[in-house]
């Protein structure tokens, strides 16, 4: 099997646009509190790719998040419509591109499941739950 497939995506008004190549091996999904917080959501899914491996059409917004650790991360977003694109070191080496933008975000399935010790508890039954 291929690991290695090719992304694309765009935030929700189009100013920014997004390719990548990503390892469908590296699909995860963040349950951390920062995770939830930031995106407003209860978790995150996230592909990786490598700075040779993406390119960015537009100029996202930048935050700089400083962890528990003293660690930073920027974390980039659409500043007219908000849309979270990704998250990068302060050497933009590696981005974690947030699976919610990119058209292939089905096939993005997650691999592991990481901080899951904050997860919300309807999450954890979320295949129990009826579909609409
Ligand atoms: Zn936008
Ligand atoms: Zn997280």
């Amino acid at each position: 099997m291929v690991d290695e497939t090719h992304v694309n995506g765009s935030c929700h008004c189009g100013k920014i646009e997004i390719e990548a190549k990503v390892k469908l091996s590296e699909v995860r999904a963040c349950h951390c509190t920062d995770c939830q917080k930031m995106s407003g959501a209860p978790l995150r899914a996230i592909a990786v790719a490598p700075a040779d491996k993406i390119k960015i059409t537009g100029v996202p917004k930048e935050y700089i998040k400083i962890g528990d650790s003293g660690n930073q991360r920027i974390q980039a977003f659409c500043s007219e419509c908000g849309a979270q694109l990704f998250a990068t070191d302060i050497f933009r080496n590696l981005y974690n591109l947030r699976t919610g933008f990119l058209e292939q975000k089905n096939e993005l399935v997650p691999k592991t499941h990481v901080f899951t010790k904050s997860s919300l508890s309807w999450i954890r039954d979320m295949r129990l739950l009826s579909r609409s």
